[in-house]
């Protein structure tokens, strides 16, 4: 069988940095966490504890403690209580994530309404949220465009969290434009989903059977899925090789391969020797 790994296979910039990060903070004396995933990986979040950094899903006493702060950023309050608490910060947001922070708050103070175009309980588009004095809208499809109260904006932004599909962003645009007389339109998917994006939609064509490797609480993951899964119905979605069926390549002369930006090279090493052995 032959098998074609994406291009775009593994980490992101934005996870290897943060993971980078992390590690190079593990070497410090003092008790060290993470409020939350620093990335969307199990396997990675355990490797990282091995090192001695504490997954909390709420912060305390910060005396004498390190915070490291994931990928995809956080609220302007959750740095504030952090640095009351005592904790000395150490910032592992994507530059990619900060730019859109950047954007919605100079926007925000130009006198600008922010429409962020996202998944409203993913942390990314919390720490988007969280960057402003006012609510934005956070629209995630078409349908759930809140019509009458989006009609009162004069002047508006729209970015999207930088993992959303660009055709859905695109079409909740074309939407808002006979409703808002300003509006401006950033598109702030990152390089990294571009690109991945992009290949996914020739691999499925091309390939008889889709492995996407990947944590099903990765967005950007669960993404690549939903677009190759309506490409070519044989599309499965798995952690490690553990989860894979040998049925599923019956007949199959190709398999492609592709993973989230969040999927270490271990795994994918672990399922193409898998791959290979099948006969
Ligand atoms: S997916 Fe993009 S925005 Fe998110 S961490 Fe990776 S490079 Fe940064």
């Amino acid at each position: 069988m032959e098998i074609n790994l994406a291009k775009t296979a593994g980490f992101c910039f934005g996870v290897k940095r943060a993971i980078k990060i992390a590690l190079e903070t593990a070497k410090k004396d003092t008790p060290i966490e993470m409020l939350g995933d620093i990335v969307h990986n199990e396997n990675v979040i355990k490797q990282l504890s091995k090192k001695g950094i504490q997954k909390v899903s709420e912060l305390s006493t910060g005396k004498e403690k390190t915070l490291i702060i994931r990928a995809h950023g956080a609220e302007r309050k959750t740095f504030e209580q952090a640095k009351k608490l005592g904790y000395s910060i150490v910032d592992a947001t994507c530059p990619m994530v900060t730019e859109i922070h950047n954007i919605v708050k100079e926007m925000e103070n130009s006198g600008h309404k922010i429409i962020i175009i996202g998944d409203k309980n993913h942390a990314e588009v919390k720490g988007i949220a969280g960057q402003l004095s006012e609510k934005p809208f956070i629209i995630s499809n078409r349908d759930s465009i809140p019509y009458q109260e989006v009609e009162k904006i004069k002047k508006a932004v729209i970015v999207i969290q930088s993992t959303q599909m660009i055709e859905n962003a695109e079409e909740i645009h074309e939407a808002l434009k006979p409703l808002i007389d300003e509006l401006k339109f950033f598109n702030t998917l990152c390089k990294t989903t571009k690109s991945k994006q992009a290949e996914i939609k020739m691999l499925p064509l091309e390939n008889d059977v889709i492995i996407i490797i990947g944590s099903r609480t990765s967005a950007n993951t669960n993404r690549l899925y939903q677009i190759s899964k309506s490409l070519n119905e044989k599309t499965y979605q798995v952690m490690s090789e553990k989860e894979i069926d040998p049925s599923w390549f019956k007949g199959a002369q190709k398999v492609g391969v592709s993973t989230g930006a969040s999927t270490p090279d271990e795994a994918i090493e672990s399922v193409l020797e898998y791959l290979k052995k099948l006969k």
